[in-house]
């Protein structure tokens, strides 16, 4: 028993590390994107409207971004022409220049203990929600709870308070805070979570939808099955049967074919048929 005990301390440590070590390591940059346009849309023009800059006590500052350098030298014309700024080699998507990156450039992701990559705050943000990667699903709704929303919200709330600037005006700093939860924790409750402006209208007519064609399948795949089960069989039989009645009223077919091993009805049908030819 302390064997098994010492055994599963073991591997929780190891899945623990495991765990931990990857998600250092490794930072998605599609999300941490998500949560840095973000950010560029509905956080810092808050700043800008209160002749302000985001201070480097706030995790979100886009001075404190892993990928900053890297996303410095991305240059874009149009959604189908990106390149790198370092070696001037061109890609057809940014995801591709993403990976030049990692392959070539990564002396440029930064590692101090100040940098943060924003992927890890994708649940405060709903980045899968609004890159539209998570649907809003029945499930999700049903089985979501408030009180670990709640966690979710005061976790967002705490963090945006670290990033109003010291020495701002009372109205200044309730202008950021109160705009910060309105556009970005506001949205961790059950009800508003899987809100998008685009999708959301649409939620109803989709489920009902794939409820409606679900149904439809059900009862044909039911109609099917009980029409061969009570139908089909039955009629086959009976038309074979019925055929050879026919032609026999006796029911025992001669001895000599069944020595032949002549097996089933249909046989013995065509032999029939070819016997009362020739007669
Ligand atoms: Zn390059």
């Amino acid at each position: 028993m302390h064997l098994m005990q010492h055994i599963s301390a073991f591997l929780t440590l190891v899945l623990t590390v495991t765990v931990s070590l990857t998600n250092a390591l490794h930072c998605p940059r599609d999300r941490s994107r998500n949560v840095r346009n973000l950010l560029k849309e509905v956080v810092y023009p808050l700043f800008t409207q209160v002749k302000t800059s985001v201070p480097d006590t706030c995790l979100f500052s886009p001075e404190r971004d892993k990928y900053l350098l890297q996303e410095e030298n991305k240059v874009s014309e149009g959604i189908s022409k990106w390149y790198c700024n370092y070696c001037g080699k061109g890609f057809y998507s940014e995801d591709y220049l993403d990976r030049h990156f990692d392959n070539r450039h990564s002396e440029y992701v930064r590692e101090d203990k100040s940098s943060v990559c924003f992927a890890d705050y994708c649940d405060i943000m709903r980045c899968d929600i609004l890159a539209g990667r998570r649907k809003k699903e029945f499930w999700d709704v049903s089985l979501c709870l408030e009180s670990d929303m709640k966690d979710l919200m005061d976790d967002c709330e705490r963090l945006m308070s670290a990033c109003v600037p010291d020495g701002l005006s009372k109205n200044a700093t309730e202008f950021l805070i109160t705009h910060m939860t309105e556009n970005v924790c506001s949205f961790l409750t059950c009800k508003k979570y899987w809100q998008s402006a685009v999708e959301e209208e649409n939620d109803g007519v989709i489920f009902y939808s794939i409820l409606t064609v679900f149904l439809i399948i059900v009862f044909t795949i039911y109609y099917c099955v009980a029409y061969h089960y009570f139908y089909t069989d039955t009629f086959t039989d009976s038309y074979y049967e019925t055929y050879y009645d026919r032609q026999h009223p006796v029911s025992n077919p001669p001895v000599g074919r069944q020595q032949e091993g002549i097996p089933g009805t249909r046989r013995r049908i065509m032999e029939d048929i070819a016997e009362h030819e020739v007669s």
